[in-house]
């Protein structure tokens, strides 16, 4: 398939960038040099590569959350930006967001 700027786009993460794969799999090396999203549209990449490219988006932040019934209950979600409070994974309380 052709590379559009839509396409690259799209595999942009929530913290914004791309992982060092995901600009391999676009022929980009590592540190993408300047102006490398315009190197690299219009040109044309396999449908697996594409798959993959898309496969790799959004390693989102973690963010710890620690439940409010009982303190030793912690764990993480991934989220794209701070979150409104969670259910506790464990015993399903209210979990509120420490990190
Ligand atoms: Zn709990």
């Amino acid at each position: 398939m052709k590379v559009t700027r839509e396409f690259i786009l799209s595999g942009k993460s929530g913290a914004g960038g791309w992982t060092k794969r995901q600009l391999q799999i676009l022929g980009v090396g590592w540190p993408p040099p300047k102006r490398w999203m315009k190197r690299v549209e219009g040109k044309t990449i396999s449908d697996s590569a594409a798959k993959e490219f898309i496969a790799l988006t959004g390693q989102k932040k973690r963010f710890r959350y620690r439940c409010i019934d009982k303190p030793n209950h912690t764990f993480f979600v991934k989220v794209d930006a701070p979150h409104e409070p969670s259910f506790c994974v464990v015993c399903g309380a209210l979990a509120t967001r420490e990190s």
